[in-house]
Formats: C-alpha cells, structure tokens, sequence
C-alpha cells in the first residue's frame, strides 16, 4: 500500500461528516497523527470520541516523541460498526488490523507469531470516559509453545517466558472467556502452597513451565476448546471480547450512573509489549504529575523495579514511592520527570500516567488528565496560572461549581472514614442531597430536634420523609437523615436551602418513629445514639466520624480563583441574609450586596413573638396597634442597623413584610383542641375565655389558599401601621449608621405585587416616613423603592410597574408557584418527585429555572422594564440565585445580580464569571 493510495490521513484532522478514504477508516498507528490537536478543543473532542482516551494520549505522546511502544488503535467506529452487524467485523477491519500489525512488525523489526523473534503485543480498552465495567487489558497476546521455546532460546529467561505465557492464558482466560480467575488463582496458591513458598517471586522456570501447562489445561477444560495458538486468532477474539464488553451489564450500569451516553462505543489499542521484569534493570509505575489530594505540585505514585506493570496496582508486592527511584536511580527519574514535566506543558493539566522501564529504557504506557479532590482541582488551577502554565480564565473555566461546594462543607477526616468503613460502620448509603459532614444525636421528630439542638446538642434528625412543619427542627440540626424521597424531596430542598448535609431516600433504614428507632441491617440505632452521615457522598454511619472544618479564610486557593472570577464576570452577587450575622458571613465569602432581608423572620424571634400576636389582634388602625408596634420599632431598627453596619457601603435590599398574618399566630387546630379540653374541664373560666377569644381572631385570619390571600404588599397596604413601622425602623437606622460616618444604601422592597396601583400606593406611604426622618435626623440617605415581580401579572405589566418602581428583583421560588400554579410545598417530595424521575418534567423548576416559562416572564419584565427606566436595577432573589445553570440564565438575560444564600456566595461568583467566559466575547488571553 502506498501513501498514494492511502495517504497517512491523521484522524484529528478529520470533521464530522467528512467523506473520503480517511474518514471510513477504522484503524490508525499511533503516529499517524500529524497537527497539533489543542485539548479542549472541540478537535480534540472529536479525537477523543474516535480513539478513546487511552488511544488519543497514546497517539499524542507519539506524535510529540515522547518514547512510547509502537502500536496501533481500532476505533470507536469499528466498535459501533461491529455492534451494529450483531457481532459480526464489518467489511475491511480485519484487513485494516492484519495491515496495521504489518506496519507495526516494520517498526519494531519482530513478527508477530514467529518463534525467532516474536512481537507480543497488549490489547487494550479504551472508550471516551474511562470507565470501570469496560474490559481489561490481555498482556502478552501472541505467545504460544512454539513461541515461548524461541523466547527461551532468544532472552535466555526460562522463568520470564513462562509467567509471560501464563499470564496470557490467566487473562486470556478470565477476560475474553469470562473463566473466574479464582479457577487459576485457586491453582497458583495451592501450587505455592504445595512448594512452600510465599510469593510468586519465589518460583523458579520449571515451576512456571508447570503453572503454564495446568493453566492451559483448566482453559480447555472449562471453555471446551483449547487456547487459541493461533497468534492472529488471539487477536482477533480479544478485540471482539472489548467490542462486546461496551455493551456488558457492568459498563451499561456504569454509564446510566454516570450519564455517559450509550452510543460512544469504545476503541481498541493493539500495542507491543515492553517488559519490566526483565531484572533490576527494568520495573513499572504509576504516578500523579501532582498530588491528586492536596493539589501540591510534587510527583506523587508508586513504582517497583523487577516488575510488570500490573503488579504495582495488583499488590502482590508492596511499591515503593516514586520518590525513591530519584535516589535508586536518579538517570532514569530526571528522564521520568522530564517526560512528565513536557506532558503537563502540553495538556495544560495534571497528568496522570504509567510507565515501564525496560533493560533501562523508559517507555510511556499511558497519560490521562488525572482524577483530583476538589481541593487538588482548585490549588492546582491557581497554581498552573502562577507557573504561567494556564490562563486565569482557563483556571476558572476548570473549577467545577460543585467543587467549591464540596470545599466549603465540613469534611469527614478521609482516614478516619476509611476506618469506620473497615469496621462495618456504614450502614447505609442514600441520596446524597446536600453536601457536608454532620454528626450527631439521632432524633426522630422536629420538635425533639429542635429541643436539644436548643440546648447545644448536635442532632441529626432522622425522618422517613419530612414536611414544611419540620422546618424549625431542621433548622435546628446538624443533619438531615431520610429514608424515603431523592434529591428534589422536601428534605432535600430545605437542606440545600440552609446549607444543612442530608442524606435521603436511605432505603435501608426501617425508620419506626413510634418506638423512636431506626433498624438497619440487624442493627438497632435509638434515639440518642451518635451517627455521622457525609451528604457529599450519600453515606450513613453509626457512631463519630472526625471532621474537618472548613474555614473560608484559610482557602487561600479558592479566594484567589473566585478573586480571577470577579474579573470575569458581569453579574453582581448578593446575598440573602435576614440578619447581621449572616450579612458579616455574606461579606466574607464575597457578596456585594445584600438582595434580599426577610424582615419577617426578625418577628418569629421569642421575645417579639407575644408582641407581634398582640399587634394583630388589636384592632387595625388602633391606638392598641400602634403601642405594640412602637415596640417592634425598636427591635427592628437594632436589627437594621446591624445588617447596615455589616453591609457599610453596599446595597441592601430590604423586603417589607410579606407572609400571612396567620403564620405568626398559634395553630387553629391545636387551638381548637385545647379550648375544647377546657370547655369539659371547666376548671380555668379566664383561660377558657382567652383561649376562645384568641381562637376566634385566629380563625377570622384563615384563609383557604394563604399563600395567594392577604399577603405582602397586600397586607402592607390593609394595615398600612404596620409599614410605616418598618420604614421609619429602615431609615432610622440609616440615618444613624450614615451619622456615624457610615454610607448605607438601602433599598426597599414590596413583595407580591400584581398590579402598578399596589407600588404607586406603596410608595406613597414609604416615600414621606422616609422623607420626615431624613428631615428629623438631618442625615440624607440615598433609597430606592423597588418591588418583587412574582406573579405573572406583574411581569407581564413590567412597564407599568417600572414606574413606580426603581427596581425588580425576581422572586423565583414564588414566581415558580404562579407560573406552575403548583404550591411547592404540597408537590415537592410528592408528586413532582414523580413528575421529574418519570421525566414528565426535565427538571425541579423549583431547583434550576424553567427557562421556557418563569425565564421567559424574567426576560419580557426585564425588557419592558428598562424600556420605561433603562437605569432599572434588575436581579433574583430565589433560590435559584444560587444554583449554576440558573445564574447561567441570569447571566444570559441580562440580569444585573443575583441574590443567594451566604453559603453559596463563592459558587455564584464562579458560575457567574463562567457563564460570562461562556457567552460573552472571549477574553484577551495572556
Ligand atoms: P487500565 O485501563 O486498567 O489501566 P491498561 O490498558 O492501562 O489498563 O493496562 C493494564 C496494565 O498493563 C497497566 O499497568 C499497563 O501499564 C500495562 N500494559 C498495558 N500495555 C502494555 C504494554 N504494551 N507493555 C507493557 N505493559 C503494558
Ligand atoms: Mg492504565
Ligand atoms: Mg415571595
């Protein structure tokens, strides 16, 4: 064949869709590769999917003369050619395979089956995403008797030539045949047994001759033929035995786990062998081009001289550091380090990779861009842009959102889990909902949770689903442990919400909150008893587990990146914190602003409690109403005033109140029962009367759908005392902070608004209590009067809206409801669990933003908005603030900020500064 008729077309220069003899072919050497391929590029993709990882690094390495073993790979193509014909090699394969073992005959001057001087060759997988399930790697194919005597007469190593010629039938046996291995394992340790020895090491060439013999026996024995002698014939069924294997259970399971599509298919890699056990001249390893768990820059694996590479990972033989083949053998770890030091320099990224040293030859076997913890991923990204290696945007890019969750949440110690798991301890795995470590007591309902997590204790409470009621509890503990529901159930969701780790949907549990115990696996767990669960990985144990704390100061890599980040990005990042605590926390992490303070949440604390019920009972309007309100004035505007001091010259948007009265007031129901228990007492008249009294005003508060009833601006405006309150505590405060040489902005926000009419009413009773105490204090303050949009009217009447309103800030949470006319609370964990697994629903709308609906009224408000205001300040508040493919949206519609939990800050600020990186024009790179 000459170049003419077949040109050395380089696989990576081939499109989708390119016709001609290049693009049909199934089979390429290593070095047919021509042009530099830049990783991450949508070529190098194209590559990938085509020669498999394995195949593509390979290749690579060939092409930038790294030294690597001559070989050939059998695409993904093939693959799926082979599949598609029912098994079956499709026209030219086999004649693309006997040509490229011809090429590589050439190469390597040996002939494949020939005693005289024989090429062996490994076949091994490797399918786009390495993946466990694909099938292992056959060492040694092209060895037979007449093979192994030639060998023997060639390299004089009786012992070498037949653990060789074993080995081959061993793997040949398990991995094409799928023969247990315990069928030649079993053999081998009754064999050394029988001689009296440990280890392999220990058997000398006529033992081996014997192993090999009794191995080709128990082959023929149990697949009915005898092993192929045939070398070509090898080859052939160990490429078909990888072909298949992409279809086995274990790599479909595989897959379905790890949302890797079914239709990749996986390559093959034909390549010579190169021996590291040929004496002490020669060995095998494996290393990290960094440490795959600290990130630290210094080479990080094992090696053993005397050794094939399998033995290093098999542990048979205890490896050594590769720190030591530096002193045993300083010529060959400059060569190594020099190698590596060239392939991170050219894939940009750590490296993961094997080599072997034959007769004190180095060759290269394999390089990946190495798995790391998210720790790794961040200091090694931040470092390879001060080595000069990457750009920021590059190392911004490369951080995932959910590795910067994973940092920020407590950590179980690895080595102490590693321990509680070696002693059984863990008992369950579930759905890991919310990420971190907890440990704590075990507590069966909300109340008791709530009751001792009070009282300082660490709980977990364990539920077999949870409901809005067990909020307070929730809130209370450590950790949230579930065994029915997934990750969109109501226990899920609050988790995330408030950063609280949570495992649910642990099947395993027979929760019995009767007897106030939890069953698992013979064991009993009650109430009391200490469990640890990582919601990171879905893990439940019983007992304490160490924990490492994270500590947001201490992250110096992760400050550094999310610093790059804020460099990128486009959209602010605000945070929603109620109180100034939280507002010290969200500054810390990196907010710019406060976007939403829930004021409602300062009227739930115990002490104002009383007051707050008796300000909705007294009469609206009253001077009863106004004396219980002069009171919460004062508590709210210390609240103000700390969270203004936090925020000392950053926005804060402060929502007026919005929940239902009835939400502050006891429950009707228990109400009910009790004034019925004192009526048949008759014991307590003044109690019995008070208790009736109260339960008639709490039943003139009940409404059938509170949620679309007397709300927000709607309840701001029927008792307008109760927002005049709030805005005099605002701007009291203000004035004061502002007084004291402070700069607050505040902005003020009514909630639930559908109509223009409803904010210009606000407005004017905002506008002169704030006007009268910026007049009375003689401190101007700059404000803003703004307005949620979380119902569909007022996105669709946007431009109205923007005329009395200085802002928008998008509810999403709420705005998901009306859009939906879904109440969240009676469908999550229920029947939208069921709607999002059965894919009725591609996603939690309430989780990432259904971009169709509630992303359209954003993007319709938005732009009639500024069509009126163009200077309109426009962000989210919901949840959904927080959340990467959300804010990708925001980012897309053009929001100015995003507004989410304290805890999630740093993810914001990436995925904000990646959504920019994606959509907008691409950066100056240096
Ligand atoms: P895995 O994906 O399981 O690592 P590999 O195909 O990389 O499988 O191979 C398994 C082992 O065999 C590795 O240690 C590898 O270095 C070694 N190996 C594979 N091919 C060769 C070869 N041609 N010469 C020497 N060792 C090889
Ligand atoms: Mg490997
Ligand atoms: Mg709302």
């Amino acid at each position: 064949m000459t170049a003419a008729t077949r040109p050395p077309a380089s696989a990576p220069k081939q499109k989708k869709g390119h016709t001609g003899e290049a693009a049909n072919r199934y089979v390429f050497l290593f070095d047919e590769h021509e042009e530099v391929i830049q990783t991450g590029s949508p070529q190098w993709d194209d590559v990938l999917a085509l020669l498999g990882g394995k195949g593509a690094g390979l290749a690579e390495m060939t092409r930038i003369k790294l030294p690597v073993p001559p070989g050939f790979t059998v695409t993904t193509r093939a693959c799926l050619a082979y599949l598609e014909k029912n098994c079956e090699f499709p026209e030219g394969l086999w004649q693309e395979i006997t040509e490229a073992l011809h090429k590589l005959e050439a190469k390597s001057g040996k002939h494949f089956g020939s005693p005289d001087n024989p090429l062996l060759v490994s076949v091994r997988s490797g399918a786009k995403f390495s993946m466990p399930g694909m099938m292992d790697t056959v060492l040694n194919l092209g060895m037979n008797d007449a093979v192994a005597e030639g060998l023997v007469a060639l390299t004089g190593d009786e012992r070498f030539v037949f653990d060789a010629y074993r080995r081959l039938v061993q793997m040949f046996g398990t991995v094409v045949q799928g023969i247990e291995d315990e069928a030649f394992e079993d053999y081998l340790t009754d064999y050394k047994h029988h001689r009296n020895v440990q280890y392999d090491v220990e058997l000398g060439a006529a033992d081996w001759r014997k192993i090999t013999d009794q191995f080709l026996h128990i082959y023929r024995a149990i697949v009915g033929k005898d092993f192929p002698h045939d070398p070509l014939e090898q080859l052939r069924l160990a490429i078909e035995a990888v072909f298949r294997s992409w279809n086995g259970k274990r790599a479909v399971d595989y897959r379905n786990a790890a949302n890797i599509p079914h239709d990749l298919g996986t390559a093959v890699n034909v390549q010579s062998m190169v021996f590291g056990n040929l004496g002490q001249d020669s060995g095998s390893g494996v290393a990290f081009t960094r440490d795959p768990a600290t990130g630290e820059k210094i080479m990080f694996g094992d090696y053993l001289m005397n050794a094939q590479g399998e033995d290093v990972v098999a542990g048979i033989r205890t490896p050594v550091k590769i720190a030591g083949l530096a002193s045993q053998r300083p010529d060959l770890y400059k060569q190594f380090a020099n190698i590596t030091n060239i392939l991170e320099n050219h894939y940009h990224d750590m490296q993961d990779v094997e080599f072997t040293i034959e007769n004190g030859k180095l060759w290269m076997l394999q390089t990946r861009n190495g798995k790391r913890t998210a720790r790794a991923a961040i200091r090694i990204a931040v470092e390879m842009v001060n080595e000069g290696m990457i750009t920021k945007d590059l190392a911004v890019k490369r951080v995932t959102p959910q590795q910067v969750v994973q940092l920020l949440h407590p950590q179980f110690d690895p080595a102490d889990k590693e321990k509680a798991v070696k002693s059984n301890l863990m008992v369950a795995t579930g759905v890991n909902a919310s990420p971190g470590a907890a440990v704590g007591v075990a507590a069966f309902d909300a109340d008791l949770a709530e009751q001792w997590g009070k009282s300082g204790r660490d709980v977990i409470m364990v539920r077999p689903e949870t409901k809005p009621d067990d909020v307070h509890g929730m809130l209370a503990a450590k950790g949230i442990l579930t065994s029915r529901g997934g990750a969109t159930s109501h226990a899920a969701v609050v988790a995330r919400q408030f950063g609280v780790p949570c495992v649910c949907g642990a099947e395993a549990l027979e929760i019995d909150t009767k007897l106030r115990q939890l069953k698992v696996g013979g064991r009993v767990i009650r109430e009391g008893d200490v469990i640890s669960i990582d919601g990171s990985a879905g893990e439940v144990f019983v007992g304490q587990i160490k924990r490492v704390e994270p500590d947001f100061d201490k992250e110096t890599y992760l400050q550094t990146l999310l610093t790059w980040a804020d460099e990128f990005r486009r959209l602010n990042v605000y945070a929603n914190a109620d109180y100034p605590k939280d507002a010290i926390r969200a500054r810390a992490y990196g907010a710019h602003g406060i976007g939403l303070c829930r004021t409602e949440h300062m009227f739930f604390q115990e002490e104002r409690l009383p007051i707050v019920q008796a300000m909705i009972l007294a009469e609206p309007n009253s001077k009863e109403e106004q004396a219980e309100l002069d009171k919460l004035l004062d508590f709210q505007r210390d609240d103000f005033y700390g969270i203004f001091k936090a925020m000392d010259g950053l926005p804060v948007i402060i929502r007026l109140i919005d929940p239902p009265l009835h939400e502050f007031m006891p429950d009707h129901e228990q109400l009910a029962l009790k004034a019925a228990g004192l009526r048949i007492l008759a014991d307590r008249p003044a109690e019995l009367a008070r208790t009736e009294a109260l339960l008639k005003a709490v039943g003139s508060l009940r409404e059938f759908n509170p949620m679309l009833g007397l709300r927000g601006t709607r309840l701001g405006l029927i008792r307008p005392a109760i927002t005049r309150m709030q805005v005099r505590a605002i701007f009291e405060a203000a004035c004061r902070v502002q007084g004291e040489g402070g700069t607050v902005y505040p902005e003020i926000m009514v909630a639930v608004t559908a109509h223009a009419n409803e904010v210009k009413r606000m407005r004017e009773i905002i506008v002169p209590i704030a006007e009268e105490t910026i007049k009375q204090t003689g401190c101007p303050v700059d404000y803003k009067i703004g307005t949620m949009i979380e119902l569909p009217r007022a996105a669709i009447t946007a431009d109205e809206m923007a005329k009395y309103a200085e802002f928008f800030s998008f509810g999403t949470n709420d705005l998901t409801q009306t859009t939906f006319g879904i109440s969240r609370d009676d469908a999550e964990g229920k029947f939208l669990l069921d709607y999002v697994e059965s894919g009725l629903l591609p996603e939690n709308p309430f989780q990432v933003i259904d971009e169709d609906s509630v992303g359209y009224l954003i993007n319709v408000a938005t732009q009639k908005g500024r069509s009126v205001r163009p200077e309109l300040e426009v962000g989210i508040c919901g949840e959904h603030g927080g959340e990467p493919r959300s804010i990708d949206f925001c980012h897309r519609a053009g929001l100015n900020y995003v507004s989410c939990s304290p805890f999630r800050i740093p993810i914001a600020r990436l995925a904000a500064a990646q959504a920019a990186l994606k959509h907008d024009k691409k950066p100056v790179s240096q």
